[in-house]
């Protein structure tokens, strides 16, 4: 039985998604730009689509702007912002414990002079909104924070950040690439002038996802060519992929409670019966303000990558840290940041459930990790000494 409990890296695309966008590959394969037919059938699907993905963040669908994905959202909202404000205002703030698209554009930033304050979390991996306020300057233009968080599931106190970015009158973005389809969005209730969502993270396809853009937030384009998207993303529509992100959003959102519910309980006993079941686990981050879906254990002295494979061979799929990320040998930011040790985060494994995980998978799951722990601590030489201490 393969066990797949990575739903944070990937999603597979629903069948009701594949279903919805298969036509667009085929008889309705027209230019959206088009004037003809083929291209107005295109352009309703495209708009259709922008309804949905404008219901499911709360807000009208001239609001929003596709994407290739949550890593494109994401450099849009930083890098434009910057760009509309003319360097005049020179400081960003964000957190620790963002995702790569956003910290590695913050590093970028830095490079063209930018001053980011990566603003740090504690052991329960949840952003003080009072450190927000205390990094606030003059000069601060972006404030940028995450929803859930992808490695450890924490939910950040966004709308509070939304609502210190107000009175202080400067922009705020939102990464709400792993909240989407998880928790309810309101752009106005989270404050959010910009927030980012991708497409397979909620069982739509790979390679589109969305920016949604407050009206008169100063943004410049990153990219330049044809007048698409509002002048903010100019490029040939990806229609398919657009009508995939607008199925699976409609989907996310007529599901949402239910399928979180659903996925809590299962996410709890694999939690419970590992934590009973197997000596010196530890939970990561806050287990109450978390998303349904995540956890992500400390396993003590048990190599998180000897641990992943050994799982691999034995079927089930889970992940060290950022699936965008593997294949780096350095530990995991989020997990030193929220304080782990570089060798409690590197034996660290993250479970991430999802809409077709079935409570047979997760007793298979139960059944065999602690057999595997005990395996690959039985080779491991540091493994009886720490478990000792
Ligand atoms: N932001 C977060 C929080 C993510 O988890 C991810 C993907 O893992 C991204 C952004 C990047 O999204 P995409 O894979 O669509 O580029």
């Amino acid at each position: 039985m393969s066990v797949y409990l990575d739903y944070n890296a990937t999603t597979p695309v629903d069948p009701r998604v594949v279903e919805t966008m298969l036509p667009y590959f085929s008889e309705g394969f027209g230019n959206a730009s088009s004037i003809h037919s083929a291209g107005q059938h295109a352009r309703a699907a495209v708009d259709a689509a922008r309804e949905s993905v404008a219901r499911l963040v709360g807000t009208t669908p001239g609001e929003i702007v596709f994407t290739s994905g949550g890593t494109e959202a994401d450099n849009l909202a930083l890098l434009g912002t910057i760009a509309a404000s003319g360097q005049t205002r020179k400081h960003v703030i964000t957190t620790a414990i963002e995702h790569h698209a956003v910290l590695n554009t913050c590093q970028a930033l830095e490079k063209q002079g930018i001053e980011v304050s990566y603003v740090r979390v504690g052991s329960e991996g949840i952003v003080d909104p009072d450190d927000v306020r205390r990094a606030l300057r003059p000069q601060t233009i972006l404030i940028s924070v995450m929803h859930a968080n992808n490695e450890i599931g924490t939910i950040q106190p966004v709308e509070e950040i939304g609502r210190i970015a107000a009175e202080a009158d400067i922009c705020f973005h939102c990464d709400a690439v792993q909240s989407t389809g998880k928790l309810r969005l309101d752009v106005n209730r989270l404050g959010a002038d910009l927030l980012s969502i991708s497409a397979h993270k909620i069982y739509g396809p790979k390679g589109v996802g969305a920016l949604y853009v407050r009206p008169r937030t100063p943004l410049e384009p990153q990219s330049f060519g044809g007048h698409h998207e509002r002048d903010l993303r100019p490029g040939t529509e990806n229609v398919p992929g657009i009508v995939g992100l607008g199925k699976a959003a409609d989907l996310a959102l007529a599901h949402l409670e239910a399928e979180a519910d659903r996925i809590a309980s299962l996410r709890n006993r694999l939690e419970e019966s590992l934590l009973d079941s197997v000596s010196d686990v530890r939970v990561n981050g806050d287990k109450i303000h978390r998303v349904s879906n995540t956890t992500n254990l400390t396993f003590a002295a048990a190599g998180g990558e000897a641990l992943l494979i050994a799982l691999d061979l034995e079927g089930i799929a889970c992940s060290t840290g950022a699936a965008c990320s593997s294949g780096a040998v350095e530990p995991s930011h989020v997990l030193t940041a929220i304080g782990l040790s570089d060798d409690e985060a590197r034996s660290s494994l993250r479970f991430s459930l999802g809409r077709s995980t079935t409570a047979a998978e997760i007793d298979e799951a139960i059944r065999v990790i602690p057999r595997v722990v005990e395996r690959i601590r039985a080779f491991s030489p540091r493994a009886a000494t720490i478990i000792a201490r």
